[in-house]
């Protein structure tokens, strides 16, 4: 039987090595949010985070905007927190409305504040394993397989979903690990491919959205599984892999809720820490 690993446990962990880090900085990191319209899922984030920042000291400024604002009139608003040097990061909350072009808009925000490691100049020093801001997800899932103490140096590692969020960034760090890795997408899933990979893993992850999309048969004995969908199915939420007969093959599992998500908020938080040491240059 599998190992849960537990977001929550390890984030407390985390949680107190930024409220250490915060009390050295001899400031109160300010964290602008902006959220254009109204969205439920943007509100359960926006709530998840403002609670985060209490405990943790960090001052949250949320900035609701009207659903119809254009887009030349947001990127005013991003570039006056730019300016701003009394705001250390900035989140733009999704979805944005659909006139809004999130690609465009992004690369607007100021890279040393971008907390979601979303910006093409921090993404881009992935690649050359000099980041200092990664993208929340994929740095939660590298510090889950952290608390397995898997060496990953030649392990199979299989990720399923290649968004620019997750998947994209997650496989250069496990590179960077020199984990011999597989990204898997629609593509994988159309050739008929996707079981045929998803067995070889060593190490699993799976982002895609679609519950019960990895088959608990398919995984590898011993292997471990780190699910990050998120999924309404009727009143319950559940994740992309049948967790209850993958957890008796997997040596480790992460639960969906309680996995990985608790763990993104988290990682937000330690990103507003290294932003303002960019800023102050600490
Ligand atoms: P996304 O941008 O929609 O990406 C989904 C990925 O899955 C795409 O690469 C897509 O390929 C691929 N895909 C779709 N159907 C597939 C199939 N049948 N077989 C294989 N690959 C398939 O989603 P995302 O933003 O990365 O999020 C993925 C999931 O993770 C969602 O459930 C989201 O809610 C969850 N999530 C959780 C957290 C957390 O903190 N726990 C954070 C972020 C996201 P194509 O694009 O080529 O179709």
């Amino acid at each position: 039987m599998a190992q849960l690993l537990e977001g929550k446990i390890i984030s407390e962990r985390i949680k107190k090595q930024i409220k250490e880090e915060i009390s050295k900085l001899n400031l109160k990191p300010v964290l602008a949010s902006i959220e254009v319209g109204e969205n439920p899922a943007a509100s359960v984030y926006i709530k998840a985070q403002r609670r985060l920042s209490e405990e943790l000291g960090i001052d949250y400024q949320l900035h609701k905007l009207d659903s119809q604002i254009s887009e030349t009139s947001l990127i005013e608003f991003i570039q006056k927190i730019n300016l701003d040097k009394a705001i250390n990061g900035l989140i733009l909350q999704m979805p944005l409305p659909k006139h809004i072009d999130y690609k465009k808009i992004s690369q607007f925000i100021e890279p040393k504040k971008d907390v979601e490691g979303l910006h093409p100049e921090n993404m881009g020093k992935i690649i050359f394993g000099k980041a200092k801001i990664l993208p929340c997800t994929a740095q939660a899932v590298m510090e889950l397989l952290k608390e397995t103490q898997v060496d990953l140096y030649g392990k199979e590692v299989v990720i399923v979903g290649h968004s620019e969020i997750v998947g994209k960034p997650l496989s250069l760090l496990l590179l960077d690990k020199f984990a011999t890795v597989t990204v898997c997408h629609i593509g994988t899933y159309d050739a008929g491919k996707l079981e045929e990979h998803v067995r070889q893993a060593e190490v699993l992850v799976v982002a895609v959205g679609k519950a019960g999309l990895i088959k608990g048969e398919w995984i590898k004995e011993g292997a471990i599984v780190i699910d990050v969908g998120i999924n309404r199915v009727g009143d319950k939420i559940v994740g992309d892999v049948e967790f209850e007969t993958a957890s008796k093959r997997a040596s480790f599992i992460t639960p969906v809720p309680g996995g990985v998500g608790p763990l993104t908020t988290t990682m937000l938080m330690r990103n507003l820490v290294e932003a303002v040491k960019i800023q102050y240059e600490l």
